[in-house]
């Protein structure tokens, strides 16, 4: 292949002869292909576009990259682990860094949280987790517990367990049936009580009552687990009130159901701990984890598993498989190496206590854009924002897709639009002056939309 003078493969600095072949994930292939918008490098808190124009990240790339881009530790153990050992397969054999890995990740999270099961994505985190949970109760003579409760907008990826527990019908309505007996909390998202919120909302914790009402309507003995994201992302930046989640928390604990948080997006900082559990001082029974467990840098998902729901796994005789369920990446090499040095960065760095010192000027920040035309919401957590606009007449989503068009191609700044809503999710390594540039940036590019 040939080469640049810095070294980078042609292929991947130019505009591709063609874009036929390639059907994007989750975008308007037609649209975009029309006029794409083409990242060829990053470092820190840009990216460069193919035009070599430096692109301010204000999302993570996608939630992921919270310790910024190329960092040399990152980058350089990729590389040596590649070099290496490439690959190891899983199954009855092993390799040192999946051990070493799962030990960093049971530290770092809250204390019952021993266990990791690995995949490659967060929506293989999640199907793992519905499969763990139905085995175990299963193992306790509980087989009945089949039915899990998720929750109206929520995003638990694309597998048919998450998109069976997931809330945007968009997702789903193409899938068939999904998974029989699923049933729904209604979402805490409540504009006419809790817009312009500074941090948490302050009305919303009594949507936890909501599981009893289920649990009246299904009976307990038939839930098997109550899958949430602390704050959903994807659905549009959806915080919790306090208590909600803990309320949540003493009914499954009364009901003997399980509590599953997908941390897919609120792990590894973006809150200000290690994971929103700790933060929100609610410990569930399993976790899902992805985006910045690698910092992006290496496809990876986690799965942690409690001590007591583990332990009903290890019961049986030592030469039996304790769960027939598996990928042939699950801890791959090279995910591994790349976790482990963003582990170590971010803690060489302080990186998750960012989100705290910096919440304060963060909240400022986006609060200012209040009063410009079309803004309904700001919404704020951590280092998460969220600028709610409100959609135009018989076309939903068309004026968030303008702003982040917008914010790309004349803005040079990457955010994330998902329907009318403009999530925000910088790198933790931003600093005070950058968090002014987004909100400049942006503010000039909701003004320009019509
Ligand atoms: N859960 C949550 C909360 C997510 O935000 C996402 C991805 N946005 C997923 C699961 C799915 O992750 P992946 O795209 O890696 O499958």
């Amino acid at each position: 292949m040939r080469r640049t003078e810095s070294g980078l493969s042609s292929l991947s600095q130019q505009r591709p002869v063609s874009m036929e072949a390639y059907w994007m994930p989750f975008s308007a292939n037609r649209q975009y292909k029309a006029a794409p918008r083409l990242l060829v490098r990053a470092e820190g808190m840009y990216y460069h576009d193919v035009d070599d124009r430096p692109i301010l990240d204000a999302a993570a790339g996608l939630w992921c990259c919270n310790a910024g881009h190329a960092r040399p530790r990152i980058v350089q153990a990729i590389q040596q682990q590649a070099a290496t050992l490439d690959f190891a397969p899983p199954f009855q054999m092993g390799s040192p860094l999946p051990f070493v890995l799962a030990q960093r990740l049971a530290a770092l999270a809250p204390a019952p949280l021993n266990h990791v099961f690995f995949s490659n994505s967060g929506s293989e985190a999640v199907d793992t987790a519905m499969k763990i949970v139905l085995a175990y109760h299963r193992l306790r003579g509980q087989g009945q517990r089949t039915r899990f409760i998720g929750r109206e907008k929520a995003y638990h990826g694309v597998g048919f367990g998450g998109l069976s527990i997931g809330g945007l019908p968009n997702n789903r309505k193409d899938a068939g049936p999904l998974l029989a007996g699923s049933d729904f909390l209604r979402h805490t998202l409540d504009l006419s009580r809790n817009a312009f919120s500074r941090g948490l909302p302050r009305h919303g914790a009594e949507l936890a009552e909501d599981l009893e009402r289920l649990i009246a309507l299904h009976d307990a003995s038939t839930i098997a687990a109550v899958f949430v994201e602390p704050i959903a992302g994807s659905g549009g930046v959806i915080l919790p009130a306090p208590g909600y989640l803990q309320r949540l928390r003493e009914i499954c604990d009364q009901h003997g159901i399980v509590l599953v948080f997908d941390e897919v997006i609120t792990g590894f900082g973006r809150v200000g701990n290690a994971f929103a559990a700790q933060r929100f001082g609610v410990t569930p029974d399993l976790m899902t984890l992805a985006k910045g467990l690698t910092n992006g840098a290496v496809p990876m998902g986690a799965t942690l598993v409690s001590d007591a729901v583990h332990a009903a796994f290890m019961q049986g005789p030592p030469g039996a498989i304790e769960l027939f369920h598996g990928y042939t990446y699950s801890g791959h090499p090279l995910a591994c190496a790349a976790a482990l040095a963003t582990l170590d960065t971010y803690a060489e760095e302080h990186l998750f206590e960012r989100a705290i010192e910096l919440g304060d000027y963060w909240q400022s920040a986006l609060h200012s854009l209040r009063g410009l035309p079309h803004v309904i919401d700001i919404r704020n957590f951590g280092l998460i924002g969220a600028v709610e606009l409100a959609p135009r007449k018989d076309a939903p989503g068309a004026r968030g897709y303008e702003v982040f068009e917008r914010c790309f191609r004349d803005g040079s700044l990457l955010v994330r639009c998902t329907g009318d809503v403009i999530a925000l999710s910088p790198p933790l390594i931003i600093d005070k002056a950058q968090i002014d540039r987004i909100v400049e940036i942006l503010g000039d590019m909701i003004n320009a939309t019509g």
